[in-house]
């Protein structure tokens, strides 16, 4: 069964890490670089020259023939340019490799054709990348050979963000310092470095590659526009935590055997919800890297899944009808020497500094859940929040029982003098060990959930950047934390107005905490009667970027100017509107050329095999005759809605970009999409499947 591998012995074999960096640097240097991870001090051209002659005589002994900065610009996906390390010819003919300090700290890819709403236009073309030395140096292995990859941030000549990246190291500085001003408070005295910590679940589905071949949709659009639903679909909850098929264990060691040499800490697998779809979950790490790994993760998966002859499925939704794919952003607040800031402890009544951060958290989210909504917008997770499934559009935190608890106890009587115990988690059979049971029980439906010593934003698409999410929650919390610093900074006496505080937050924000069913009717009911904000798709989760409180707060935390705000506002509609576009255009392509032609043979065939029995002898032909119409019909019906969609999407093409165009194409073209595939749907369920131009949705998730 295959060869064993040594996960010890591969882990982070391809990675210019803290082992490789003492090893191979010289003291002084290796010195200077901690500074600059640790301090963000600047670092000394001369320091950096050293530093890239290593890192370049490493990939090369690892073979690689060329490096890339590589970078996240905003068009959800990573870039890179690859160069070799060839320098000119000498004068005898040969060449030498090379590697400047000046090649590993900057670079210049011609940045015009990434998108960033008219900041280029604004103020200047150029765009640099900029070496995140936090986040270490890998060599890739594929194709192409062996590439040193370079994690950088993507930025223009001004200094503005065109990247995901740049925000995020900011937002990560502005947290640091606010958080490192709340523990001096409670009497810290030794924690240099407060990391947010991120640990992101990934979900996808992985297709038969011959089966996508021939699935337009999914080539085009990374889901299907068309198709019925099979007898069966995930009702038995058989496939959830299932033993893993061959086929995709085979993939899963590979990914795996991939990915620990690029020392990304795979850790968990299993199948997911619908059929055909898994997960796969890394050990969390700091939030930089963790952005870095996830876009790794992704690009493995697809990878692997090509050489398996399968196809790698990140959209949001690829099949209606079952689970869609997101990710459960986990999130934490950690210090340099190992405290994690969430760890309520075993009683946390007691723990006010646990408490004091716990409600600046609800604060924070609660103030801003339009904000946290928005960085989880994407045009793919449209069709799971706010539609019948999970999580609701609607913001809400799940703190469980024990936390909801002391909450009540400090809004009631101001003190909380308890807390709910785990105790034992009684089995009733002899041989089995009684085991400890947490305080709190676990909660699906919420879509920003407690969970022990961590918070789970779970609205993030599968396919989307984590950045953002953790750029915005990394932000509102700094300024949760400033506000509450500048109070008890001031305050005569420490304990009274920690208390007091810690009140005051939970009585303002309790409406934000919700322990219930986040999927019911009743609790939308319930939220709207709170105020909640209940933003059901992409479009109308936009504008939350350029509120005067968002402004307000990515600009006093230098995370975002209003320049860049506006820029990315401008990209996320441009976004929705294309990708919107190249689904209506797709399915008009599908249906001219492939189905209706198809419907068109078949009722050809109806009508001849009337023809041929009436020919043959006088037997009842009423099933035919019947199908016929039924087919003529819905083929009419198909027709008509294919013109209308035609139409329609040639008045969005036609329209100015921006918010009405991509308003116009929420409102008016997917309708019109909706309204074609109804028709087609139906008749996939009539004709002959020999005549039918793709892969069903059975053939496609029940397959591998
Ligand atoms: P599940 O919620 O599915 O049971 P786990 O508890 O295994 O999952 O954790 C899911 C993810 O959360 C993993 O990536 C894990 O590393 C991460 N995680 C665990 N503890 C923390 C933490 N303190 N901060 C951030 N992420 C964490
Ligand atoms: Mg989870």
């Amino acid at each position: 069964m295959g060869d064993f591998v040594n996960v010890a012995e591969i882990f982070g074999k391809n990675v210019f890490n803290d082992t490789v960096m003492q090893e191979r640097l010289p003291k002084k240097v290796y010195k200077e670089l901690r500074q600059t991870i640790e301090e963000g001090k600047e670092l000394d051209p001369a320091v950096a020259d050293v530093i890239a002659h290593e890192m370049k005589e490493w990939a090369i002994e690892k073979g690689a023939t060329h490096y890339t900065h590589w970078f996240q610009p905003l068009t959800g996906v990573t870039a890179e340019k690859h160069d070799s390390f060839i320098s000119a010819p000498m004068s005898n003919g040969k060449v030498l490799m090379s590697f400047s300090g000046k090649e590993l700290i900057k670079g210049e890819p011609d940045a015009s054709s990434f998108p960033s709403g008219g900041l280029r236009a604004t103020f200047e073309a150029r765009g640099y990348t900029a070496w995140d030395c936090t986040s270490p140096a890998f060599v890739r292995e594929d194709a192409a050979g062996a590439t040193l990859c370079i994690p950088t941030a993507f930025c223009s000549y001004t200094g503005e963000a065109l990247d995901q990246k740049t925000p995020l190291l900011r937002s990560m500085e502005a947290i640091n310092s606010q958080a490192l001003r709340l523990i001096r408070l409670f009497g810290n005295t030794t924690s240099k470095k407060v990391t947010p910590c991120v640990g992101p679940e990934q979900e996808y589905f992985l297709v038969d590659a011959k089966k996508f071949q021939q699935r337009k949709d999914l080539i085009y659009t990374g889901r299907t526009l068309f198709g019925a639903m099979p007898p069966k679909g995930q009702e038995l909850d058989d496939h959830y935590f299932g033993t893993i098929r061959q086929r995709v264990a085979a993939f899963m060691k590979d990914v795996n055997e991939e990915l620990w040499k690029l020392g990304v800490t795979a850790k968990t697998q299993h199948n997911e919800v619908a059929p055909a779809q898994h997960e796969l979950a890394p050990i969390y790490a700091q939030a930089n890297v963790a952005v870095d790994h996830n876009q790794i993760i992704m690009q493995t998966l697809k990878k692997v899944a090509s050489a398996h002859g399968l196809k790698c499925l990140l959209h949001e939704k690829p099949f209606a009808g079952v689970n869609g794919s997101g990710k459960h952003n986990n999130w934490s607040l950690t210090t340099d020497d190992g405290i994690n800031l969430l760890e309520p402890g075993k009683t946390p009544h007691e723990n006010i500094q646990f408490l004091m951060i716990m409600t600046c958290v609800l604060k924070a989210v609660d103030t801003h859940a339009d904000l946290l909504r928005e960085s989880a917008a994407d045009v793919g997770n449209d069709h799971r929040l706010g539609a019948n499934e999970a999580p609701p559009a609607i913001i809400s935190v799940f703190l469980g029982e024990q936390l909801e608890d002391v909450l009540e106890q400090l809004i009631s009587t101001g003190m909380a003098t308890h807390s709910i115990k785990g105790g034992k988690l009684r089995t009733g059979v002899k041989t089995l060990p009684d085991v400890a049971k947490d305080a709190t029980d676990r909660n699906r439906t919420s879509p920003f959930a407690f969970t022990g010593n961590k918070f789970e934003f779970r609205m993030v698409g599968s396919r989307d950047s984590i950045a953002p999410p953790n750029t915005v929650l990394n932000t509102i919390v700094a300024e949760a934390f400033k506000e509450a610093c500048d109070i008890l900074e001031k305050a005569d006496n420490f304990d009274d107005a920690v208390h007091d505080l810690i009140k005051q937050y939970a009585s303002d924000h309790q409406r934000i905490v919700f322990n219930g069913n986040g999927y019911s009717e009743a609790w939308v009911e319930e939220a709207a009667r709170r105020g909640l904000p209940n933003i059901k798709s992409m479009v109308d989760a936009i504008p939350a970027m350029l509120t005067e409180k968002a402004v307000r707060v990515f600009e006093e935390f230098g995370v975002f100017t209003r320049a860049e705000l506006e820029s990315r506002v401008e990209i996320q509609y441009e976004a929705y509107a294309k990708a919107i576009n190249i689904e209506a255009r797709a399915m008009i392509d599908i249906a001219t050329k492939q189905i209706i032609p198809a419907v068109v043979r078949y009722t050809k065939a109806l009508a001849d095999s009337i023809n041929a029995v009436k020919e043959a002898c006088d037997a009842d032909v009423s099933v035919q005759t019947e199908l016929l119409k039924k087919t003529s019909l819905l083929l009419k019906e198909t027709k008509d809605a294919h013109t209308k969609l035609i139409e329609i999407e040639g008045q969005a093409v036609a329209m100015e970009e921006g918010a009405r165009q991509a308003n116009f194409y929420h409102s008016n073209v997917i309708p019109a999409m909706e309204a074609l595939r109804a028709p087609v749907d139906e008749l996939e369920m009539i004709v002959d499947k020999e005549m039918w131009p793709m892969p069903s949705y059975g053939d496609l998730m029940f397959d591998v």
